[in-house]
Order: structure tokens, then sequence, then C-alpha cells
């Protein structure tokens, strides 16, 4: 009877809270397969059965089991008591002995995963060799449960008779088994659990990130729709405060007109913001252009544009040669010009100093643009590239804070990275790659 057994064992009521379950963690095929062979060799048959009685895995069932003891449902019940006496008073790593009240032997180990205890390896129903059967008894048991007697008898005659010895050392290695057994699902479910783990977080961050490129899509659509909604009004506001200005001028006092050109200037400014949103909104919206772009003719071009700024800062700008990089010309004059622009703005009580160089990093272009400036703080380092952030008030220095986040989005357009190394009062350098492949 090498074959594995479907004999039901009944529940023995041991499973209070138990989560893992040994059936579905257990190599049944293998193991089954490996004992299969031992007891072909051996014929120490093995039963492997979780706490609730289910038999998992078996070889070398015994007739007297299989036939009589537990298909009668009172012997049945002696085989639960002996399964349920040994699965409640084995230790961990240790073998417990016991003859159940059909007066046979069974020995168990106990297989757990980490401090859980899963199941039992059992070697069951034999005998002892130095003990002689009580041929007596076992022809009452057989007369009060109504088996047949010869047949029973006959079963009683295979059932092995093992020295003590022998199934001391079987027991030992059976225990050894046990641990083996345990060491490796305990692994393989920490294995399975980290691995269930890393899914879940990933998953989790994959949502995340779909969840922001939602919302930064559903803020360019607020910030275009806004921007470009409030340049009506806006125009109107300057125009008629300039008319206002104009043809009733001499009838203001001058209070009135210092209001009048509180006006002015708040129109101005958010006219700038109005700009600035719209270019922002119109960065991820806009058809992917590639170029091959000579950069030292960008960066005139932009130094152009910038003219006033230089000329009234009195900013000197360096470069030597600049490499000819691909991607969008209208963007990469927009990406130089605010680093350019801030470089020049953020300088302090110095004259400012720009120099811009570019290396070659095989793949990408990484350009840094160096300036001996203010300087910033290390915490701000993420912060400034984010939308509407700023370090100082308006009062000190102009801006809206959206530069940065469109340098962001124009870099990341051209699959490459942007950020800044600095100190404060020592200047800052901002980095920026461009990919080479488009
Ligand atoms: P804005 O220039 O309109 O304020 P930006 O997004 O371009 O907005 O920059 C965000 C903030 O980062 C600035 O307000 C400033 O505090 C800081 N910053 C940017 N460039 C520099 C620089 N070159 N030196 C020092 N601080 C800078």
């Amino acid at each position: 009877m090498s074959e594995k057994t479907n004999i039901s064992m009944g529940k023995n009521e041991l499973t209070d809270g138990d989560k893992i379950e040994l059936k579905d963690i257990l190599d049944t095929e293998a193991i089954q397969s490996f004992m299969d062979d031992f007891y072909a060799l051996t014929n120490f048959g093995i039963g492997i059965l979780d706490l609730h009685g289910e038999v998992l895995i078996g070889t070398g069932w015994q007739e007297i089991c299989v036939k009589f003891h537990r298909v009668h449902p009172l012997t049945l019940n002696n085989c639960l008591q002996s399964d349920t006496y040994l699965s409640r008073n084995v230790k961990r790593g240790e073998f417990l002995e016991y003859k159940c009240k059909n007066n046979l032997r069974d020995i168990v180990t106990p297989i757990f995963v980490s401090d859980q205890h899963v199941g039992n390896l059992f070697l069951g129903q034999f005998m002892y060799e130095d003990e002689v059967p009580e041929i007596e008894v076992f022809e009452n048991q057989g007369d009060m449960y109504g088996f047949d007697k010869e047949a029973y008898l006959n079963a009683l005659s295979q059932v092995p008779k093992w020295s003590r010895e022998k199934v001391n050392i079987v027991m030992n290695l059976y225990s050894k088994f046990a641990q083996i057994i345990s060491n490796l699902l305990t692994s393989n479910l920490a294995m399975e659990r980290a691995l269930e783990d890393k899914k879940r977080s990933e998953a989790a961050k994959v949502k995340l990130i779909e969840e922001l490129n939602r919302s930064n899509k559903e803020l360019e659509q607020f910030a275009y729709v806004t921007s470009h909604d409030l340049q009506e009004p806006l125009r109107m506001i300057s125009a008629f405060t300039s008319r206002l200005e104009r043809e009733y001028n001499k009838l203001l006092d001058k209070k009135a007109g210092e209001y009048m050109s509180f006006i002015t200037e708040g129109a101005k400014k958010m006219q700038v913001l109005i700009k600035d949103l719209l270019e922002y909104s119109r960065i991820s919206g806009s058809k992917r252009v590639i170029e091959d772009i000579n950069s030292n003719i960008l960066v005139s071009n932009v130094l152009n544009n910038l003219g006033l700024q230089i000329q009234e800062s009195g900013a000197q700008v360096f470069y030597n040669t600049l490499p000819v990089i691909k991607g969008d010309p209208v963007l990469l004059a927009l990406l130089f010009q605010n680093l350019i622009s801030n470089a020049i703005k953020f300088c302090g009580k110095n004259i400012p100093e720009v120099n811009i160089k570019c290396e070659d990093k095989k793949l990408e272009w990484l350009f840094s643009i160096h300036d001996n400036g203010i300087g910033i703080s290390p915490e701000y380092f993420e912060k400034i590239f984010m939308i509407f952030q700023r370090l100082h008030d308006r009062g000190k220095y102009e801006g809206t804070g959206i530069g940065l986040t469109i340098c962001n989005r124009i870099v990341e357009r051209h699959g490459g990275r942007i950020w800044v190394e600095s100190e404060p009062g020592k200047g800052s350098v901002f980095y920026f790659s461009i990919s080479k492949i488009s």
C-alpha cells in the first residue's frame, strides 16, 4: 500500500486561528514520490497530516487501519484520539509515542512554519518486537466492533514488528526530515511574502504615478483654460485703466493717481503670470518636434532676447563651443532662457557672471549653468522645481515660481533630468541632461 491513500482522518480541532495551511505550501507530489522509494527500500511507512487530520502524504498503510480501525466510527475515534493527543503534546524538534486504544503504536514529530505548528509526520500502527500481541484482546476488539474475525486477525499478523532501536533510528531520521521540511517551508513562505510585498508596493507605485499623471493633466487643463479665459478681462482692465489715466488725469487727485498705478502694476504682474501659466500648460500638449540644433546659435539667440536684463545688470555670460543636439528648438530656447535669466536675476549684490558648459556623456549631453549669485539651501533643491514655489517675496525678486517647473517639463520631454547643486552665498549650478536618442 505505497499509493497515496485518500482516507479521511476526520477533524481534530487543532486549527483555531491557523492561517497557514500545510497543503497549500507542501510539495506533496515530490515528497510522496520520495517517501514511496523510502518505503520500498526500508518498509517503514510515513504519514504527513495537517492539523485538520487530512492525509497529505502516506505510504505503508496497514490493512488493519484501512479496512478496520479507520472504517468503524468507534475505532476511528480511537485513532483520532491518538492523533490529537500526539499532535497536542509533541514538542518542536522532538518525537512522541502513544499506544492507541486500538492497541497499536503511533509516533509523531511535528512540522512548523515559523512559529506555527502546521502538521505532523507519523510513523503509525506498529508493534515492538518484544511485545507479544495479546490475540485475545484483538479477538474481543473484533467481536465488539463486528469485524470479520479471520480477516481482522490476518490483518493483525501483517502489522510490522520492529525493534525499539530501529524505531528510534527511524524516528530520529523522520524528526530531522520534519525539521528540514519546516525550514524549507519557512524560507519559501518568507520569500513568497517578500515577493508579494514587492508586487504590492510596485502596483501601488504604478497607481500613484497614474494618479499623479492624471492630476497633472487636470492641472494643465485647468491652467490652460483659466489663463486663456483670464487674458481677455485682464486686457480690459489694463486698457480701461490706461484710458482713465489718459483722459481723466486732470480730474484725479494724487492719491487716486497712486491707486491707479497700483492697478496698472497689478495688471502687469498678472499678465506675466498668465503668460507663464499658458507656457507651462502648452508644453505637454504641444507636438513633439525634433531637430538638430546648434546650441551655440540657440544660446546666442537667447542672450539676444535677454539683452535688456543683461545690459541693466551688467551681467557677463561665457560659453565655450557647445554641441549640436537633438530636440525642440522652441522648448530648448525657453529652457536656456529661464535658467540664464534666473542666474542673472538671483545675483544678490554681485555683478552676475554666468558660465555655460556641456559635457559629452555618451548617451546624453550634460549641460551646466553656473552663477555667482545668492545660492540655494539644500533643503530647497527639490522644492524649487515645483509649481509656484519661490524662496523670496516679490519685493526682492520678481517672478511667478513657474520657470523651473517649465524647465523640468522641457528636460523630461527630452529624455533627461534637471537638478541643482548650490550653497547659500556661493552661487548655484543648474545641471540638465538631454538625451542623444530622439
Ligand atoms: P521665479 O524665477 O519666477 O521665481 P522659478 O521657478 O524660475 O521661479 O524659480 C523658483 C525659485 O528658485 C526662485 O524663486 C528662487 O528662489 C530659486 N532660484 C531659481 N534659480 C535660482 C538661482 N540661479 N539662484 C538662486 N535661486 C534660484
